[in-house]
């Protein structure tokens, strides 16, 4: 017998087309969710104002569950990231990112969490720990959800900004990922606001293509760190399959009757895609899909090639894109000590259980 769906997973679509199969009114559909994401409630039996048959009807066709968490490792920057384990054991790493305190010193109130979408990754792009041991699986509407509850319980606060770009393309799990924008935007469910949310693809034209038809202004940034198909085709094994020439136009559609720029994510990886040429095309491709450029210096990856520039060449790179009028900023990665770059933490972990480690250390 499959274990029967999680509450937490559904949209309130769904649950109404459950409750009136039932016999049901919409009215109860507002209830059950106030329960599970006002009152935050983790069992049928502590929804007081529904009637034992109607608790008992959800305790039959549904159930809560939270996923384990199996590491949580803080930085001295006060990036936490945390690795959960998922019913079948899949490791899943997502990171909490407060914001930096404000200028006048009182701390904004604001939490990102970073969300991965898929246990692993199958786009193998050459410079992420990621794709390094391949795609195992698709992670389920519930189990995206369960990064957010779990953040929230580490960190004791509500998370306001979603950024889906920890494993996995999320793209290529759209219909999953749907679901979960739905219950995270609605204002019964997590409610947190479409423009506080942001998608990032490395380039998946088909999945770009359905959240182009997407009503909602969920904002949009696009690994591309590499401004030609020669550097792409290098690090980026996806270009090999939607090349420059379709994913441009693309994101042309998606843009299309949007007020929204596209970020251009960019990781300056040494001698690969860090010179003045290099970032003349990246203006060019920013100037016609009017967007905005983030920076990203490399973060070594053990077992990985690829090294960062120099702090000049970096300056350099974004100067000339800052001259060409193109808004750009230049993050680098937090958390470099517990290995926050995306992967790197449930690689490790996955290491030590293959080579029979302790285990956890949370
Ligand atoms: S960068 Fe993103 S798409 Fe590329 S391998 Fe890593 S997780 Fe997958």
């Amino acid at each position: 017998m499959p274990p029967l769906p999680l509450i937490t997973a559904q949209t309130e679509e769904k649950l109404l087309a459950f409750l009136t199969e039932h016999g049901h009114t919409k009215f109860r559909v507002q209830q059950v969710m106030d329960w599970v994401w006002r009152k935050r409630v983790t069992s049928f039996d502590a929804m007081t104002n529904l009637s034992p048959g109607l608790r008992t009807l959800l305790a039959e066709n549904f159930r809560f569950h939270s996923p384990e968490i199996v590491e949580i490792h803080g930085s001295a920057d006060t990036t936490r990231k945390f690795l959960t384990r998922m019913e079948d054991g899949s490791l899943v790493e997502s990171v909490i990112i407060p914001a930096a305190a404000a200028e006048d010193g009182e701390q904004s109130d604001r939490i990102t969490l970073c969300v991965s979408s898929q246990v692993g990754c199958a786009f193998g792009c050459k410079f992420c720990a990621s794709g390094l041991l391949g795609l195992k699986r698709n992670l389920t509407t519930g189990e995206i959800i369960g990064q957010i509850l779990s953040a929230e319980t580490i960190a004791g606060k509500r998370v306001n900004n979603l950024v889906f770009m920890g494993m996995g393309e999320p793209l290529s799990n759209f219909d999953n990922l749907e679901d979960a924008l739905e219950i995270i935007t609605s204002h019964r469910g997590l409610e947190i606001g479409a423009r506080h949310i942001t998608i990032s693809t490395s380039g998946f034209v088909p999945g770009l293509k359905k959240l182009a038809a997407y009503p909602r202004q969920i904002r949009l940034a696009v690994s591309l760190h590499g401004a030609t198909d020669e550097v792409r085709d290098q690090i980026m094994p996806v270009n090999k399959k939607w090349p420059l020439s379709q994913l441009i136009p693309a994101l042309e559609e998606w843009g299309r009757d949007r007020n929204q720029m596209p970020t251009l994510e960019y990781i300056l990886i040494k001698d690969v895609n860090d010179s003045l040429k290099d970032a003349s095309q990246l203006v060019r491709i920013a100037k016609k899909l009017h967007a905005k450029v983030n920076l990203i210096p490399y973060n070594t990856v053990e077992g990985l090639p690829w090294e960062r520039p120099s702090e000049g060449r970096c300056r350099a790179f974004r100067d000339a894109v800052h001259k060409a009028r193109i808004p750009v900023t230049m993050r680098y990665e937090k958390g470099h000590d517990i290995n926050a770059a995306c992967g790197q933490l449930r690689l490790r972990k996955e290491k030590e259980n293959n080579e029979g480690s302790p285990g956890c250390r949370a």
